[in-house]
């Protein structure tokens, strides 16, 4: 089977196990989602989840955050990584959301890029979780190491590998391929012990109890 035929499969197969993968990030709204997002960066959802009901009760939309003092913010997020960087991101990120696109979170690739915070992955998982838009695949550390032990890619820079998986897989794949693949690298292909017994892509994968 060929590159493509075979990860064309893998995303059939990761589709069938769970047909409408959602984030694992706590939001009710756009605000919430791009805020969390932007915390997630080198940090677990799990930590995400437990400081943003704080933030998000004192800082229920991008106007209030604009206006935030970042001494205030920091004591709120101090539980995820680099928290004083994100803390400063968050809010420069409000005050462009407010002075340049009228409050309302933009809905392209280029102006989520223009936000302070939000990198090419971070604006796919935005698109794909918030509008269903999938103009390109959510390459994080999961998918990094699922896909490289699945034989999908050989590059290990995140830009890279979102092109090679771009070039095999078809457009219809990528949004729901994206949010599998970094649930299987989350609870499957994990770092340390994959459960290659219990992955449903075993049979295709050159990795298979290898690793
Ligand atoms: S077979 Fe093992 S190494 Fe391959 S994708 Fe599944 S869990 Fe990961």
């Amino acid at each position: 089977m060929n590159i493509k035929a075979r990860a064309q499969k893998i995303a059939e197969i990761l589709e069938k196990e769970n047909p409408a993968p959602k984030t694992e990030l706590s939001h009710s709204d756009e605000y919430q989602l791009a805020v969390a997002v932007m915390l997630s960066a080198q940090t677990t959802d799990k930590k995400v989840n437990q400081v943003t009901p704080a933030l998000f009760k004192k800082y229920p939309n991008w106007e209030v955050l604009a206006s935030a003092d970042i001494d205030d913010v920091i004591p709120l997020i101090r539980q995820v990584n680099f928290h004083k960087g994100k803390a400063q991101r968050i809010i420069d990120a409000a005050r462009v959301v407010v002075s340049e696109f009228g409050g309302n979170l933009p809905r392209e690739m280029p102006k989520l890029l223009s936000l302070p915070g939000v990198a090419r992955k971070s604006a796919n998982v935005i698109m794909q979780e918030l509008w269903g838009v999938a103009e390109g695949i959510v390459v994080d550390t999961h998918v990094s190491r699922v896909v490289f032990r699945l034989g999908l890619t050989t590059q290990t820079d995140p830009k890279k590998i979102e092109q090679d998986l771009m070039k095999i897989l078809p457009q219809r794949y990528w949004r729901n391929f994206s949010g599998n693949a970094v649930l299987h690298g989350r609870y499957i292909c994990t770092a340390r012990k994959p459960k290659c017994g219990e992955c449903p892509l075993n049979s295709l994968c050159p990795s298979a109890f290898r690793v």
